[in-house]
């Protein structure tokens, strides 16, 4: 057997292992087998992280650089991660079983992150406001410091990417810690900004898991901004540990996204997009939308479709070109996604396709499920993977609360050809995104984040720049 690779800490551009050299084991998910380990960081490595991030904003040349030369810098790593994105791509792939076309895009979005804000920060000016009082005031966006950044499992490099993109931008130094499921992209990222000539402590990569890595970042003074994706659960943790030292925290959590179709929508582009919503990266995504509303008047036909194509889903190893759909993340999320369908049965769901696969994969295949109360767990909870709950509706005004009747608040979309009834539901639904007739298109200028359990903050454009800088207010006499 191949020697299993290892993915170390990067502290001050340096790979290392854990200071007790404690390691923990990565599994591919798809074959079951331990590929590779990593560095189980503790409280003296995130110690060390935090000191090499924190030399480098106070002593370093990173946030003094200019904009344009910051930018070069940037765009430098994103030309590393192109070259690099098979690799990229194929260590995401087996780290949690993506079909490595799905992996691909989440590299090239992950790479469009950097350029992104590397041109942003470069670009963008704050305002000016002459005064009638014989003034003129304007802003500033000065770096915040040091940025603790900890990301999830189901997009390890394009999660991370999106923290860490505007972070740096903005001329701060920053500490990811990746998920204890994931460390394999990540880890590499590191590599490559260490390539891309990237001065020591600007990104440093602490692997381990949530306890005591991740808290050990979160809850030290000399970190200035908390970033976090993940569990709405962590979530509160994460801010009560940022709240000991007054640190703002940006918080995107959990979701469970409604998907509205009314009968005047293009039923082929609905079908599509409800299948890439609730199947797409095998149901492991936030923006999922899990809680599909139907239009009487469609109803039987929809669901039809929609279970033929969950159906016609290729399952398989997620490194051949034909697989859409694979093993979930982990054996831990597999006994989890299984225990909610377990839950749906019991309960009396009715079973449209889908179930837990009985061949010993870690596979769930896609699920569809009408009939749950809407007080059901499966109905109201985050499941996190390939579980679809669908009811029907009468009315607009109907569809809008049943959509609304959640604690979560990510995203929503909805499918109609009705111009006027696309503004008014949009404007209507409690979520921070709204799709209408399409799912999971980003223009990074806009808001992102959530209402209610599904986070705290937005990022974004402008919104990433106001979280990840001090921004200042200069006011100015001018002589008469
Ligand atoms: P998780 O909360 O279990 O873990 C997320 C990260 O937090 C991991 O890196 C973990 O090691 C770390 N962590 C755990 N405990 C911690 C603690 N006490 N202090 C600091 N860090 C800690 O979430 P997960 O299972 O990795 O990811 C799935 C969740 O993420 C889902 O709920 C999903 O909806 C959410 N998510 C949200 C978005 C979004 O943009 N809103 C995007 C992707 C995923």
């Amino acid at each position: 057997m191949s020697e299993k690779q290892f993915f170390g800490h990067i502290i001050d551009n340096v790979e290392v292992e854990s200071i007790d050299r404690q390691r923990f084991d990565v599994w591919n998910p798809w074959t079951q087998e331990i590929w590779a380990q990593a560095a189980e960081g503790g409280e003296a490595d995130a110690d060390a992280a935090i000191t090499s991030a924190r030399k480098a904003f106070d002593e370093g040349p990173w946030p003094r650089m200019g904009r344009v030369e910051r930018a070069k810098a940037i765009h430098k790593l994103a030309d590393l991660m192109e070259e690099r994105s098979n690799e990229l791509a194929t260590l995401d792939s087996t780290n949690m079983a993506k079909p490595f076309a799905q992996a691909k895009h989440d590299v090239g979005r992950s790479i469009w992150n950097f350029r992104f804000f590397a041109d942003h920060q470069r670009d963008s000016c704050g305002e000016v406001y002459p005064m009638d009082s014989g003034h003129h005031s304007y802003s500033e966006f000065g770096p915040a410091g040091v940025v603790a950044a900890i990301s999830p499992w189901n997009f390890p490099l394009m999660m991370a990417s999106w923290k860490i993109a505007p972070a740096i931008a903005w001329g701060n130094t920053c500490i990811i810690k990746p998920s204890e499921d994931t460390p394999a992209s990540v880890t590499m990222l590191g590599r490559l900004a260490v390539e891309a000539g990237f001065p020591p402590g600007v990104l440093n990569v602490l692997n381990g898991h949530g306890m005591p890595a991740g808290s050990a970042i979160t809850g030290d003074d000399r970190v200035d901004r908390v970033t976090f994706t993940g569990s709405s659960t962590t979530g509160k943790h994460v801010m009560a540990s940022a709240a000991t030292h007054l640190a703002p925290v940006s918080l995107e959590l959990g979701g469970k996204g409604a998907n509205i179709v009314f009968e005047d929508a293009d039923l082929d582009n609905a079908v599509y997009w409800a299948v890439e919503a609730i199947f797409r990266n095998a149901g492991q995504i936030c923006l999922a939308g899990s809680r599909l509303f139907v239009q009487k008047g469609i109803y039987e036909e929809f669901m039809a479709r929609f279970t033929a194509a969950a159906e016609a889903l290729t399952i398989g190893d997620p490194f051949d070109p034909a697989t859409k759909f694979s093993a979930l993340a982990s054996k831990r999320h597999f006994d989890k996604v299984a225990s909610y369908v377990e839950s749906a049965q019991s309960l009396g769901g009715n079973f449209h396709t889908g179930g837990v696969a009985t061949d010993g994969s870690w596979v769930v295949r896609p699920t569809i499920i009408d009939g749950l109360a809407l007080d059901a767990a499966p109905y109201c909870e985050e499941i996190f993977g390939p579980v679809c709950v669908v009811n029907s509706f009468e009315t607009e005004e109907e569809a809008v609360h049943l959509a609304n009747d959640t604690r979560y608040g990510l995203n929503a979309m909805l499918f109609t050809e009705n111009l006027s009834r696309a503004h008014r539901v949009a404007s209507n639904l409690k979520a921070g995104t709204v799709w209408v007739n399409c799912f999971f298109i980003r223009d990074l200028r806009t808001p992102f984040g959530g209402v209610g359990d599904s986070g705290v903050g937005r990022e974004g454009g402008n919104f990433s720049r106001e979280f990840f800088t001090e921004p200042k207010a200069v006011v100015m006499q001018i002589a008469r």
